[in-house]
Parts: C-alpha cells; structure tokens; sequence
C-alpha cells in the first residue's frame, strides 16, 4: 500500500497520542493538589481544572490537524486560544502495525464526529483529591483512619478515572481510546503510571487482556456515585451473584472486558453521548454490545442530544439475558 494511511488510522493514533498527554495532566493536577473545582448541575456533576486543561488539549490537538472533523467535548469552554504546551503532534505507531478495515479505508475526515469525555469520574478524582490531603494532615488519635487506609482508598479511586475519546461515522461509535492515567500505581514510586486500551470496528481491540468472568456467573457493574431506586431496582432484577459499584462509564466498560463484571446496568438517564462512545467502540471490537436500558442503539451523529437518556446496558455477552430481565416499572420510567 502507498500513501499515507486512511484517516480513521490516523485520527485513533492521535487520540491515543493526545489521550496519554491529557492522562498526564489529570496525574498532574492531582499532585499540585488545586483543583479549582467547579459545581456544573448540583454536587453530583463537577468539573476540575484537569478536566479543563485535558478538554482543550485533545480537542485543540485534533482539531489542528483534523480540521474538517467535528469534535464535541463534554466541558463547555470559553473560547479562549489553548496554551501551546498543550497541543500534542504526536501519532502513536502501533496503530500503523494494523490494516484499516476496508470499510473505513475510504471515510473522508468530514464524515467523522468525535466525542470527548477528557475526565471520567470526576467524582471520584475529587473524592481522591480530598483523601491525600487528608493524609498529610497530622494524625489526631481517633480523628481519622490511619493515613495507609486513606492512601489505599485514594489509590482505589484513582483507578475509577479515565479519558475517553470515541470516533462515530454515520452514527455508529467505530473506533475508541480510553486512557487510564493512574495504571500500575499499585506498583509504587518510581512505577510508570498510565496505559492506553483502543480498538476500532472489524480489526479489534488493543492494551489490555481480554477475558471474560468465568462460567455463568452474573456480575453486575453499576454507578457508585449516582444511585436512585430506579438503578437499584434494575440492577436487583438481573437477580446477580455480586454487584460491583465503581465509578466513571469507561472504568465500567474495562470491567467487562477484563473478566471482573458481565454487564454494566445503569437505568437513570445520566450518562451522555462522550461517556459511551469511545468505550462502546472498544467492547464492540471484541464482540460486546452497548444499548439503551430497551437494548436500542444510540446515535452519535453531531445533532443527537447528548443524555443517554434511556440509560445504559452493556454487556460482553448474553445481551438478551439482561435485557429480558429489565422490569416493565424501569422501562416505563426510562422512555
Ligand atoms: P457513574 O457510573 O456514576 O460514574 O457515571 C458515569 C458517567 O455518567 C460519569 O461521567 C458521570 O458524570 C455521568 N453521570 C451519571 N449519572 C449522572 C448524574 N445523575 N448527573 C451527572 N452526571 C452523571
Ligand atoms: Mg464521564
Ligand atoms: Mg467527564
């Protein structure tokens, strides 16, 4: 083949580029331990200076050098010129060891919509954030647990975050990244944190392992932070073995694809189109499917709104089974 590669290829090993830049901007706005949060909706819905920074990296960075792309961000910023340190150039080359698929090899860049979630689980960075401060204030018998307690916690939040960039032509999520900036922190100082998992439609998913939870056991994996009766409801009538409460949609998808939960169950409109793109296109690639709580597809056309406002059900088999299951109650309450 001559030429350069078809800009599907292209477009993903930017994003994996830029998407492990915005994942060290994440781990540095932790450490500098300010930050500047912003309440969005209410208490529930935050926005740090991390997700900020790393919006308008990646969204300043592709959109440089993919300019007829379409690129919605989840964080609404003002339109002010992004700082030069945070453009990335870079284009990651394991992606230019794989073949595009045939049926993307002719996409032309105006035909592909990007979103971009560049902190999931905000919630959870904060609540971190708020630990290891915690941890270096002096130890008042009996004020607080003991500072290798609230590291480990901290540590367990941090694992929850990620930066999630989808790609969709003609309304389906075709290829995905998702950055996981505190990875390997169990290995301890001096371990390099961070990984980057990414696949596209028709030639698979990459960086990580796939494995499935073994037999038939039903692990559920829902929000942490964004329960109501709706959700507990729903998630009681996959009648599961073990429910796993985590943080973030991309955190949940690699859940599913590395053998720890077999289906992501969230009935409550809150998720939007950035925090299911990337993710979905990723467990796609492996053989998983994403839907509405209705098992109905989303769109992620540049004109959908953005709430997923069905909720979310994923799984990386047995579909049917969840679906099946959902009560008459939980769909009503989810048109
Ligand atoms: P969770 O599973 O609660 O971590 O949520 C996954 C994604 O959906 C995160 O980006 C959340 O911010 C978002 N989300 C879910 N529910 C809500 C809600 N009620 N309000 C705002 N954002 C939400
Ligand atoms: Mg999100
Ligand atoms: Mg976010």
């Amino acid at each position: 083949m001559s030429g350069a590669p078809p800009v599907v290829m292209r477009l993903v090993a930017s994003a994996y580029s830029v998407s492990e830049k915005a994942g060290a901007i994440v781990r540095k706005v932790l450490h500098s331990g300010e930050l500047g949060i912003v309440e969005k909706t209410g208490a529930n819905d935050l926005q740090t200076l991390a997700d900020r920074l790393a919006q308008q990296s990646i969204c300043a960075s592709l959109s440089k050098h993919f300019p007829k792309i379409t690129i919605i961000g989840e964080e609404d910023l003002t339109s002010e010129e992004v700082r030069e340190d945070l453009i990335d150039s870079g284009q990651a080359e394991e992606i230019f060891q794989k073949t595009c698929p045939a049926e993307f090899t002719d996409v032309k860049e105006e035909e592909l919509v990007v979103w971009v979630d560049p902190l999931d689980g905000t919630k959870e960075y904060t609540e971190a954030s708020k630990l290891l401060h915690l941890c270096t204030q002096p130890q008042v018998p009996l004020k607080r647990p003991d500072t290798a307690q609230l590291h480990t916690a901290a540590l367990w939040l941090l694992d929850n975050v990620t930066v999630l960039i989808g790609i969709a032509h003609r309304g389906r999520a075709i290829a995905g990244v998702i950055n996981q900036p505190f990875y390997n922190h169990q290995l301890g100082a001096g371990a390099v944190l961070g990984r980057t998992l990414w696949g596209v439609l028709g030639l698979g998913a990459f960086g990580f392992e796939l494995k499935e939870v073994p037999g038939d056991r039903r692990i559920v994996t829902t929000t942490r932070s964004h329960s109501n009766k709706v959700v507990v409801a729903c998630v009681d009538a996959m009648e599961p073995h073990e429910v796993v409460r985590v943080g973030g949609a991309g955190n949940k998808i690699i859940q599913l694809i590395e053998g720890k939960a077999s289906a992501y169950v969230f009935a409550s409109p809150g998720c939007k189109k950035w925090d299911t793109c990337g993710p979905e296109a990723i467990l796609q690639a492996v053989g998983g499917k994403l839907t509405d709580i209705h098992g109905n597809s989303y769109c992620y056309d540049a004109d959908v709104k953005h709430m997923n406002s069905a909720g979310v059900l994923a799984t990386l088999r047995n579909h049917e089974y969840y679906t099946s299951r959902v009560p008459p109650s939980v769909l009503q309450a989810l048109m």
